[in-house]
């Protein structure tokens, strides 16, 4: 039984609570606590896309435009996709 959209939304509101980290919640999929949570923006604006996703089960959800918290691990998106810092693994976004 996969995660709801719900249930991830409810996972990344409190992993984004704990910015930067580390996130103390329980992958809501697979149960592991290998979630991740980066953010792509310009470097100067505090609005951002979120990324959130299990490293272990690949399973995830985006959020397309959010305050992006202090701290946070933000992509430059004026950079190409590839050559963006962190790395974002391909997930599967949850319905
Ligand atoms: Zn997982």
């Amino acid at each position: 039984m996969m995660a709801t959209y719900d249930q991830w939304l409810d996972a990344y509101s409190d992993a984004y609570d704990m910015t930067p980290g580390p996130i103390d919640v329980a992958c809501p999929n697979c149960g592991q606590q290998c979630l991740r949570l980066v953010f792509t923006g310009l470097p100067d604006r505090d609005v951002g896309r979120a990324h959130f996703w299990c490293d272990n089960c690949l399973q995830g959800i985006g959020i397309s435009r959010t305050l992006v918290p202090e701290h946070a691990l933000v992509q430059d998106s004026r950079l190409p996709r590839d050559e963006r810092e962190p790395k974002i693994p391909n997930f599967q976004i949850a319905s």
